[in-house]
């Protein structure tokens, strides 16, 4: 039924620099509303792909569906009017710029993002709540440079979601973080998918990827290596290597 339509459909997806196959024939779905892990050892291709999905790098091969219709190849812009955005490893805010008005920014850039048909409100609809979401209300005021760097994290997610993407990919964004806020980021990924919004997680926390993930894909030299639930992946031989290998 249309409930098993994917939101995203990546096949046998490819990225070249120079000689080197950073990807090289990735394939996998992101149902509506599904948490997917994106992981493997260092170099295997996650944030290449997260690159290529988004609009970042344009693709050398293989075909990525989202809601049925191609959009390998399309600007970044267009995506995130589309609904496909994401958070950055390394984020960079407008450091002189305010909090409020770094989302602010993010929220015109997205503002075709405000689709026809598409009711208001969900926590991209205010961002006072947006910022309350995150756990940034109390630095709204503050010049972005100002905020730690996992402060400055949440504020790369609340920029991301003031775009109200469909799909959401998010790149490391545990690491760095301590326990608490580990928890909290958690439990807010958790949220967003409750309320319907697909994530792309690629992450080197276990137990993170654990808590907020339904499903993993494990990449080893840009390829798909495994594709099932993390319970598995710890039993498969082949995933155990590479990661011990790494
Ligand atoms: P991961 O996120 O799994 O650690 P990456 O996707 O960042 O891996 O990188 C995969 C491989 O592609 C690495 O060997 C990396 O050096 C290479 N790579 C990534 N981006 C570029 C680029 N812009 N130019 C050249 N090589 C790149």
């Amino acid at each position: 039924g249309a409930a098993t339509v994917p939101l995203l459909r990546v096949q046998g997806l490819a990225k070249h620099f120079g000689a080197f196959r950073a990807l090289d024939g990735v394939s996998f779905d992101v149902m509506p509303g599904e948490v997917l892990g994106l992981v493997g050892p260092n170099g295997s291709g996650k944030t290449t792909c997260i690159n290529v999905i988004t609009g970042l790098y344009r693709p050398d091969g293989g075909s990525i569906l989202y809601q049925g219709r191609p959009v390998g190849g399309m600007a970044a812009h267009r995506l995130v009017h589309q609904g496909i955005n994401r958070s950055f490893q390394i984020p960079k805010p407008f450091k002189s710029l305010t909090v409020r008005q770094n989302v602010e920014v993010a929220r015109t850039y997205g503002q075709h993002a405000a689709r026809a048909g598409e009711a208001e409100g969900g926590v991209a609809g205010d961002i006072g709540e947006l910022l309350r979401f995150l756990g940034l209300e109390q630095h709204a005021d503050r010049m972005a440079g100002e905020l730690t760097s996992a402060q400055q994290k949440m504020l790369d997610l609340a920029r991301a979601l003031a775009t109200r993407p469909k799909l959401l990919c998010v790149d490391e964004l545990g690491a760095g973080l301590n326990p608490a806020e580990l928890d909290l980021v958690a439990g807010r990924l958790r949220e967003l998918a409750r309320s319907g919004i697909a994530l792309l997680v690629v992450e080197h926390l276990m137990d993170f990827v654990d808590e907020v993930t339904d499903r993993l894909i494990v990449l080893s030299a840009g390829k798909n290596l495994f594709a099932g639930t993390l319970a598995q992946a710890v039993q498969d031989p082949r995933v155990v290597e590479v990661f011990l290998g790494a």
